[in-house]
């Protein structure tokens, strides 16, 4: 028979309220512990920024979200579905291929009540601390607090979905000490007025830099061209040569920055300097368990790029049947990549589908490191699943005997890869065309 465990999940965003489903289907007993007042994770816009722009300060008030007001997503509806519950299922008045994020949060809210999910969840309650019990068999005491309240708990298994897009990471730009412009990191960037043209009394920030050309220094960048009076895109590469960036009149290319110095010059190493007010660092985010003590056995490295040892990034060799991570990788379909983490552990839990042997998970661990590593890929990308998302996900179906995803969604994903290189990333979510949504099975 089914082996039903006692699991905590942490965390109500997508990949947490996936987990609780799933778990739930298998027979677990669940309980989901969420520190905000409501579900939805990333996806639960904040208007309001850090007091610490840099989000340095070791005592500031975290906000959890690093969502801008202009955003879409940058995957099409049919990719930001469940496999059995799709944005077409939710009640939605707007049809955008590429959703406003007022719209995933209500297609959240929706599946959670759907599947009777928000009765499991704890919310205004934070996870403080995760330890295993001492002599308890691998079992975890979870300490919670909600308001003044705190309390401990005894669970067989943790889950954690706490999401890594909170603690940002920021570039190491020489000179930096006495610049004397004004910094922030995308995470705590919400709205362009800010950076409005010095010319009009109200603003202060005029002529911006913005590091990093992922895709929220791309949607940033053209956010503020709209009211700064210049905007620079530096780039990681040293090759580029300084060009302008689409149609616009005051958005520029640049190759990595230089140096900055205490006159407010920021040099670029393709050879051009400006005069900047503010650096904008678009340089992605940490990741970071603060309530988890496992003695060492789990550890984020002195960066923040990675965590591990993860056997597909999902469960640590020496604990896989207590503790297990979901939404760890990045550059994926994320959230039918985290229904199908979110699956595998169930049925693991269950005792339905078998892991490898401790060593086995190990070493290949180890292995995919070692890849990584003689392909020259930095750390920061240990979990970056592109370009072999499908071949992890249908791994992850196969260890279920379940079908590979569908291949309709296949193409449909390497569709949108080419349009963006094809029409560029300025218009690739309305210029976008998909002739073959007949054959998905959705
Ligand atoms: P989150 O959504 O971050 O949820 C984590 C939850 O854990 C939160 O509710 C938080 O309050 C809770 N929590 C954290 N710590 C604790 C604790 N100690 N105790 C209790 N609760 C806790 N993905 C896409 O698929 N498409 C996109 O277009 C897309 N755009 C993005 C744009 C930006 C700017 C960023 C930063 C990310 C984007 N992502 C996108 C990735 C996005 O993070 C995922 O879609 C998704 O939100 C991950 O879900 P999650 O549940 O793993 O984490």
């Amino acid at each position: 028979m089914a082996e039903s465990r006692r699991v905590a999940v942490i965390g109500a965003g997508p990949s947490g309220l996936v987990t609780a489903r799933e778990l739930q289907r298998e027979g677990h007993r669940v309980v989901v512990f969420e520190k905000s007042n409501q579900l939805g994770g990333l996806w639960v816009y904040n208007p309001r920024v850090e007091t610490d722009l840099l989000s340095l300060d070791l005592n500031r008030e975290i906000i959890h979200s690093s969502l801008y007001k202009s955003l879409r997503t940058n995957l099409p509806r049919q990719l930001m579905s469940f496999s059995d519950y799709s944005f077409d299922c939710a009640e939605n008045g707007n049809r955008l291929n590429f959703p406003e994020h007022e719209e995933v949060l209500k297609f959240l809210n929706e599946f959670a009540n759907h599947f009777a999910i928000n009765d499991l969840i704890r919310f205004n309650t934070e996870v403080v601390r995760v330890a295993l019990v001492e002599f308890g068999g691998n079992r975890w005491i979870v300490e919670s607090k909600s308001e003044e309240l705190s309390s401990e708990e005894v669970f067989d298994s943790v889950v954690i979905c706490t999401g890594h897009y909170t603690v940002p990471r920021v570039a190491n730009i020489p000179g930096i000490k006495n610049w004397p412009g004004k910094q922030i990191h995308s995470h705590n960037y919400r709205v362009p007025e800010p950076f409005k043209d010095q010319a009009r009394p109200l603003y202060t920030f005029s002529i911006v830099v913005v590091i990093g050309d992922g895709p929220s220094g791309l949607d940033i960048c053209r956010d503020i061209a709209t009211v700064a009076k210049q905007v620079h895109l530096s780039t990681r590469s040293s090759e580029i040569v300084v060009s302008k960036l689409d149609n616009y009149e005051n958005l520029w290319n640049h190759s990595k920055i230089d140096h900055v110095d205490e006159s407010g010059e920021v040099t670029f190493l393709d050879g051009s300097t400006i005069h900047a007010d503010i650096i904008l660092h678009c340089t992605g985010y940490k990741y970071d368990f603060p309530f988890l003590e496992t003695n060492g056995i789990v550890s984020v490295d002195d960066e923040g790029c990675a965590v591990g040892p993860l056997y597909k990034h999902v469960f640590p060799p020496k604990l896989s049947l207590c503790l297990s991570f979901v939404g760890i990788p990045s550059q994926g379909i994320i959230f039918l990549g985290s229904e199908l983490q979110a699956k595998w552990i169930a049925q693991v839990l269950s005792g339905k589908v078998l892991l490898p042997s401790e060593d086995d998970m190990l070493a290949d661990v180890e292995d995919h490191n070692r890849q990584l590593e003689e392909a020259g890929i930095p750390k920061r990308h240990t979990h970056r699943l592109h370009p072999h998302v499908m071949e992890y996900m249908d791994w992850i179906a196969a260890q279920m005997e379940m079908p590979s995803l569908d291949a309709g969604l296949k193409e449909m994903y390497w569709s949108i890869y080419k349009c963006a290189r094809e029409v560029g990333y300025a218009n690739y979510r309305d210029l976008w065309v998909f002739d073959n949504l007949a054959k998905l099975s959705l």
